[in-house]
């Protein structure tokens, strides 16, 4: 059935529920999206029914319904000489404040559900982060794992050939994520470039050389750790001697680690989709060198404990490690609502998603009741998709600003999303960043849509 028109705003659990039921019933199986759109409507909905003018325009409605999802067959041709077919989707989802903007994943568990969760969740990270950004995400279930180097290119530019008809500098510009790094993009980009005759702004995460910007290899993890800092420093506190478990061991939980090590704490757990290595000591640069070459080589964490002796504990995940910080940075629920209790037991103060979801709703809901400093992804990992914005606009202007520039913006970046959490997430005692980020983020996208009338 239809969303009704209603004219009097129902009572805060009765639209919940119903809208809840609708989203389920239009969007059947697609078990991560609606976990997202859950997560959202829980601080949204006390707000919109404050402001009426949202309940009228039944923006809510309007957003968790994508622009477009597309959707493709990808052939390519392995080196066996034999053919492989893959899906691959890109989910135009919002476009009311900027073109669509969102990385691309390449992983067995990509599906649409997946990418309709990671396409909703980013309109509202791009909203915070300042810049006028759409939201979106693509990918394919496409395993880069065990492939070489040529079957990758001949994937990427067998993807390319259909996206390419769908994206622009000014329209939707995709970017990285899991299984989609800097050999990726450029193989992307290369193929994008030939199909079209243009040198444009059109994928960002570039190769310095080809109009990538600095920093922004490390923009996500450095801003995971600027974005906590804020927190920190909002109770008056710092990173000095703080004990950290981190998980994953990709981009984004690499140069966490590096910025946590430089501003004082110390990182004891990495993780993989093998199981995790303990360091009680902390991680020192030469382990990170050596994690980052490993993971290129797209090895598992075991060849690290042969290396330096430390403890691998296979097919297991860090998060019954004693620490004062966890920063989840592999991907969707893999901090369960038990590995939550056993966190809020051993002491754990904060939790900072540099991953996207990493957490479950039950454990957002352990991590809140027990008053945590929790940073959701939608702030707290923004700082890489802002430093892809600041991508955009250098390859606009056709200039290339220096590391300590753009480090620089990223810094204020993550205090202004800080500032805005604070803003609409300030309780008595405490802040509630999950209800400031969900606010603060729908705000800008809100009054947009409603300017635009009814579309
Ligand atoms: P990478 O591919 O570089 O690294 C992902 C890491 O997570 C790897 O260590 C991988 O293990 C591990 N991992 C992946 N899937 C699983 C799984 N099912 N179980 C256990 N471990 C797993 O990705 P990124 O670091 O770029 O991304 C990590 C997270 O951060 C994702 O949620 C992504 O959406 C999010 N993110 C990334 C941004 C970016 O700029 N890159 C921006 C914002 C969010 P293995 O090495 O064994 O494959």
């Amino acid at each position: 059935m239809p969303y009704q028109l209603r004219n009097l705003p129902p009572s805060e659990k009765d639209y919940k529920q119903e809208f809840m039921k609708e989203l389920t019933l239009k969007n059947p199986g697609e078990t991560e999206f609606h976990q997202a759109v859950e997560e959202v409507v829980d601080s949204v909905i006390p707000f919109i029914l404050e402001n009426p003018k949202y309940y009228h325009g039944k923006i809510l409605e309007r957003l968790v319904e994508p622009d477009r999802i597309i959707s493709f067959r990808v052939c390519w041709e392995d080196d066996k000489g034999e053919i492989q077919v893959n899906k691959g989707f890109r989910v135009q989802f919002n476009n009311a404040i900027g073109p669509y903007k969102g990385g691309l994943r390449f992983h067995p568990s990509v599906s649409q559900s997946v990418l309709k969760f990671l396409g909703f969740e980013q309109i509202f990270k791009n909203s915070l982060t300042t810049l006028p950004l759409g939201g979106g995400k693509g990918g394919s279930d496409f395993d880069p794992k065990g492939k070489s180097n040529r079957e990758i290119m001949r994937f990427c530019q067998s993807y390319m050939t259909e996206l390419s008809k769908h994206i622009g500098e000014n329209t939707d510009i995709p970017a990285g994520d899991i299984g989609v790094g800097a050999r990726e993009v450029s193989y992307l980009y290369g193929q994008y470039k030939r199909l079209n005759n243009k040198f444009v702004g059109v994928l960002t995460g570039k190769g310095i050389e080809y109009g990538g910007s600095k920093i922004r290899t490390e923009a996500t993890g450095y801003g995971l750790i600027y974005f906590c800092q804020n927190v920190l420093s909002h109770i008056g506190e710092d990173f000095n001697g703080k004990e950290c478990i981190i998980s994953g061991s990709g981009n984004v939980a690499q140069f966490a680690s590096k910025k946590l090590i430089e501003l004082g704490a110390k990182v004891i757990t990495l993780s993989d989709s093998t199981g995790f290595i303990h360091v009680p000591e902390g991680l020192s640069s030469e382990h990170l060198k050596f994690v980052s070459e490993l993971k290129l080589e797209r090895k598992g964490l075991a060849e690290f404990s042969k290396k330096f002796g430390h403890e691998f504990i296979p097919g297991k995940k860090p998060w019954h490690i004693k620490a004062d910080l966890a920063f989840p940075c592999a991907t969707q629920n893999e901090i369960t609502e038990d590995d939550a209790i056993t966190m809020v037991n051993n002491g754990v103060r904060g939790v900072f998603e540099g991953a996207n979801m990493p957490t479950t709703a039950q454990a957002t809901k352990i991590f809140l009741d027990n008053k945590l400093l929790f940073g959701p992804g939608k702030a707290a990992n923004a700082g890489g998709v802002a430093i892809s914005g600041l991508e955009m606009t250098q390859n606009s202007m056709r200039m290339s600003w220096n590391e300590q520039d753009v480090d620089e913006k990223l810094k204020q970046i993550m205090a202004e999303i800080h500032r805005s959490c604070v803003k609409y997430g300030e309780e008595k005692d405490f802040v509630n960043y999950v209800k400031g980020a969900n606010i603060a983020g729908f705000i800008k996208v809100a009054e947009a849509m409603l300017a635009y009338g009814v579309y």
